[in-house]
């Protein structure tokens, strides 16, 4: 369990997170302005009259929205509600033009109930994170004070587009219910979990770096062995793994000392400052009240039928975390190189076709994928790790490497020439493995009767080494395998070459 020492023992950490991602959609969620958000497009090039509140102007539900917020939802392995009202949460600010934020209501079951994710603790054991709810609403725009010493501006291509907010589960009733976030390392996993379902299912490019996932971190601190929460802070708006562990950890230790100190903790909202990683309070906490919730008049509930769920559930792929434990436990990979191979969607699709059903040869695939082409960054497009625009291999294809690992194991070609084939391929050289260690003669000498002439003279050339093999330096059976590959010229299968040699100087 992950603790901090104070001065008078020692304390666990309390860790919710609210986690908004932006949701892909080729439109927003009320309008048909495209909703392709990214900080590259020039401002206010994407904004319907609906976005901006012009009067008269009615909202129109983008269904596929809906659809994206079930399939992130069962995902999440949790409950869909089949009833769903639109609710105005009431604001003022610059970034919301229409005066009020379209949302789910507070006190009403949202679109995706109880659910959970797994992740593994700061020991290594598997820890589910129980998520309390995620709802539906709109984005605000994005005001811009650095542009202009005295002028801040307002940029609406973000206005209007959906983002699902994710909210982290505690079970109050139940303090002693550990499935929630208690450390800075914990709450970085889950994210990542959260962001790799999302880009698995297609719901959002959950890039924190681009702004299309954000995160807002409730943390609150308890003596080891309290049976009850106390108070938490807020801390708005975080946008990087790095600065969320920093801001937990300072807020936790903020909160340590002024308990210690004979101090409370008040529930306010925090404001992170980048530059020295602290906290420092923004504003004291809002309550739901004050946003003056009520049902969208302009907007229609929405019914969820089973159908529709089911029909969504048949079309979703296979998320990583499941094809981690097919690839452990059916194809004996390691946790690992499981790992890396399902880094991205592109990668696990390339090692399935090259793989293609014939379990027998996926460890070899993976060894060659992992210690060779991933070494090898020709063979990739530009890798693009945060926006999720993710490495397409290409020059060698899954069928390339298929077929070569094929040749090692039917002794066409030894895992020295086989490399050599690769690199070739690598160049540029066109055609196939097979064709390639055709056109430069390469073949694996696999004749025993030739291999042993070689191995006798080998062994006649070295008498001394012979003798000290035989008097217990077996460590000298090296020498000997590498002066007949040498002979060779490399194409002796190493594997019979060793056979030999063992059996002449037992
Ligand atoms: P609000 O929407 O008003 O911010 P919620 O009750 O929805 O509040 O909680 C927001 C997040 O804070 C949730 O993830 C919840 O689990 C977490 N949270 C609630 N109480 C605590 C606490 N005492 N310590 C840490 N996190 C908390
Ligand atoms: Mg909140």
């Amino acid at each position: 369990m992950f603790t901090i020492k104070g001065k008078t023992g020692d304390w666990e950490l309390v860790i919710g997170l609210e986690t908004h991602i932006e949701v892909l959609s080729e439109s927003k969620l009320f309008s048909g302005a495209s909703a392709d958000y990214n900080p590259t497009v020039s401002p206010n090039t994407q904004v319907s009259m609906v976005d901006v509140a012009m009067p008269g102007m009615l909202p129109v539900l983008n269904e596929h929205c809906v659809e994206q917020a079930i399939k992130m939802g069962l995902g999440l392995n949790a409950e869909i509600s089949r009833h769903n009202r639109f609710a105005r949460k009431q604001y003022f600010y610059p970034d919301l033009p229409q005066g009020y934020q379209i949302s789910q209501p507070a006190d009403e079951a949202p679109v995706v109930g109880r659910g959970w994710v797994e992740i593994t603790d700061d020991e290594g054991n598997p820890k589910k994170i129980f998520i309390e709810r995620a709802h539906m609403e709109q984005d605000a725009a994005k005001n811009k004070h650095d542009m202009h010493p005295a002028k801040s501006f307002v940029d609406f291509n973000r206005t209007g587009v959906m983002l699902l907010e994710i909210v982290t589960f505690l079970d109050t009733k139940n303090p002693e219910n550990n499935s929630y976030i208690s450390s800075p390392d914990e709450a970085e996993k889950y994210l990542r979990a959260i962001r790799e379902i999302a880009r698995a299912l297609g719901v959002s490019r959950a890039n924190m770096e681009e702004g299309s996932m954000r995160a807002d971190v409730n943390v609150s601190v308890r003596r080891v062995g309290e049976t009850t929460f106390r108070t938490r802070t807020e801390t708005k708006n975080m946008v990087s793994f790095k600065f969320i562990k920093t801001a937990i950890e300072y807020e936790a230790r903020r909160q340590i000392e002024l308990y210690e100190n004979g101090g409370t903790v008040t529930q306010d909202t925090m404001r992170f400052h980048q530059d020295d990683g602290t906290t420092s309070v923004a504003r004291s906490k809002e309550d739901a009240l004050d946003y003056r919730y009520f049902p969208d008049p302009d907007l229609l509930p929405i019914e969820i039928t089973d159908e529709q769920i089911e029909r969504i559930r048949s079309t979703m792929p296979e998320l990583p975390s499941a094809t981690r434990v097919r690839y452990t436990t059916e194809f004996g990979l390691s946790e690992y190189d499981a790992a890396r191979l399902t880094e991205n969607t592109n990668i696990s699709h390339w090692f399935n076709t090259a793989v293609n059903g014939n379990a027998k040869q996926a460890k070899a695939i993976a060894n060659w994928m992992i210690s060779e082409l991933f070494a090898h960054p020709e063979n990739w497009d530009e890798k693009n790790e945060q926006s999720g625009i993710v490495n397409e291999m290409r020059i060698i294809t899954p069928s390339d490497l298929s077929e070569l690992v094929e040749m090692i194991s039917d002794n066409t070609v030894n895992g020295k020439q086989a490399k050599e084939i690769f690199i070739k391929m690598l160049d540029g050289e066109s055609g196939s493995p097979k064709e390639i260690a055709d056109k430069f003669g390469m073949k694996q000498m696999t004749d025993t009767g030739a291999i042993e002439k070689i191995i006798d003279e080998v062994i006649a050339a070295n008498p001394s080494q012979v003798e000290q093999y035989k008097s217990g330096k077996v460590g000298l059976l090296g020498f000997f395998v590498g002066n007949v590959m040498k002979a060779t010229g490399g194409t002796a299968n190493p594997a019979i070459v060793n056979e030999i040699i063992r059996k002449k100087l037992a």
